[in-house]
């Protein structure tokens, strides 16, 4: 695309994943997950339901627990040490599927509480941080509104600026455009899109192909709790190697 040359990988590095596994009880959910993410990488996730993508990616910011293994964001390593995690969770940003505002908060409070209560921004300063990002994600005029009173991909393009008020680093997204009507989900993939251009460092969940082939330096395919397979996208949707990658590309595409 255009915009590649803007958006360049960097040598250094995001997100760093060792032999990482997890299980829910006894049931072992992620394993021996090994991922390396440079600064700027778009990266989408795929693979069926329940493979283990949403569990990933709550791990890196630490909303699930890893029982073995080590994650390390911007080089600090996740432990259960709770001065790490909040530092962690300012730096990782987080996209839902099912957008998580807070329902009795106006769009600006719902983008002003992270940073005025964890990141202790005066007021004004916060409110005109939010102000910026509404612009950005073009519902300025929406500020006062209540999330009820907005469509799914004007919450959506919310969620998105709320997470930007806090400045992070890495935005994590898990499925943003599953919930939503077809006609919002482009209002939501462009603003995605512009993100990743503006050089984020993003991994993606996703079953949007279209904006894995546009916007992805790299799919990983993920089946049963393991990373099967990863790859450019050109090369991950015209040259599967592995036969679950196969099948499962047959069922989306
Ligand atoms: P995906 O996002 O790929 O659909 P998930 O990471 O949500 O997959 O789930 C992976 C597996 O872990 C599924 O079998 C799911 O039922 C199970 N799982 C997810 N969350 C929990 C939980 N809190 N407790 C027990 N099992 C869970
Ligand atoms: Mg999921």
């Amino acid at each position: 695309m255009a915009a590649e040359t803007q958006m360049k990988v960097s040598d250094q590095v995001a997100v760093e994943i060792n032999k990482m596994n997890k299980w829910f009880g006894a049931f072992h959910v992620l394993r021996d997950i090994d991922l390396t993410v440079y600064q700027g990488e778009r990266i989408v996730i795929a693979g069926p339901s329940g493979s283990g993508k949403s569990t990933l990616i709550r791990c890196i910011n630490a909303l699930e627990e890893h029982q073995k293994g080590s994650i390390s964001v911007d080089g600090t390593v996740l432990s259960n040490d709770i001065k790490n995690i909040d530092r962690i969770r300012s730096e990782v940003g987080m996209v839902f599927q099912h957008f998580n505002l807070f329902p009795h908060l106006t769009i600006l409070e719902n983008c002003t509480l992270a940073p005025i209560w964890v990141r202790k921004t005066p007021k004004k300063e916060a409110e005109d941080i939010a102000m910026h990002f509404l612009e950005k994600v073009k519902i300025p005029e929406q500020a006062d509104k209540y999330p009820g009173q907005l469509s799914g991909g004007q919450q959506q393009r919310v969620a998105i600026a709320r997470s930007l008020c806090m400045r992070p680093r890495i935005m994590l997204f898990d499925e943003p455009t599953s919930a939503l009507d077809p006609e919002m989900i482009s209002e939501v993939l462009d603003t995605m899109i512009e993100l990743a251009e503006e050089g984020m460092t993003m991994l993606c969940v996703t079953h949007e192909m279209g904006f894995a082939r546009k916007v992805a330096n790299r799919v990983i395919f993920m089946d049963q709790g393991q990373i099967v397979e990863q790859n450019e996208p050109e090369e991950f949707f015209n040259n599967p190697q592995s036969e679950r990658t196969k099948l499962f590309l047959s069922q989306i595409l």
